[in-house]
């Protein structure tokens, strides 16, 4: 599955990296990232299983994480 943030709507509440420190990080801009993504915004990655992904994803302020 895909893992995704919309950076362009992400306000860095860091949330998403409280609850799941194992997929999220901020960035030097304070967006946030995906840890270990090879996209050069480091906006998403493929996982095998999206964990705690999905609950950053459901209270995201910013709805910004979409999970497919
Ligand atoms: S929870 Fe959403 S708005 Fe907050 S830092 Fe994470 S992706 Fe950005």
């Amino acid at each position: 599955m895909q893992i995704k943030i919309d950076q362009t709507k992400c306000i860095g509440c860091g949330t998403c990296v409280a609850l799941c420190p194992d997929f999220f990080d901020l960035g030097d801009d304070n967006k946030a990232i995906l840890k270990n993504s090879t996209a050069p915004q480091k906006d998403q990655i493929e996982a095998e299983n999206s964990g705690c992904a999905k609950e950053a994803a459901e209270v995201c302020p910013a709805q910004c994480i979409t999970i497919k």
